[in-house]
């Protein structure tokens, strides 16, 4: 059975919820790395390190918070499905695997291959 598009919004919404914990979690940790500082003065070198790689994985969980959002909110004006590049539908087994993405598959090829 096809998926319908009352289950993509609300498999939306639940990757908005997990996203948003994830997020709040690492801002938690940052926090508390930040407070235990002193104790770790050995180890600055790995710690730069996790530190950076926290930051790439929190732009990342930012970035995907975005487009689950803004794809969320097409619901309200009726634009869900539709590609944001050509304005065809999006194929539902597209959207099924990837509810979040703003193009359908022609056009995401071809704007890879523009970068
Ligand atoms: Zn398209």
């Amino acid at each position: 059975m096809p998926v319908t598009y009352a289950e993509l919004r609300r498999k939306l919404e639940e990757m908005q919820v997990e996203l948003r914990t994830q997020l709040d979690d690492m801002q938690r940790e940052v926090r508390e790395d930040s407070v235990g500082y002193g104790n770790h003065m050995a180890d600055v070198g790995t710690e730069v390190f996790e530190q950076e790689l926290d930051w790439g994985l929190a732009r990342h969980l930012e970035t995907s918070f975005e487009r689950v959002k803004t794809a969320e909110a097409k619901f309200e004006d009726g634009t869900y499905g539709i590609c944001e590049s050509c304005g065809e539908r999006i194929e539902l087994a597209r959207l099924e695997a990837m509810p979040e993405t703003p193009y359908c598959l022609d056009c995401q090829t071809r704007l890879e291959h523009r970068r």
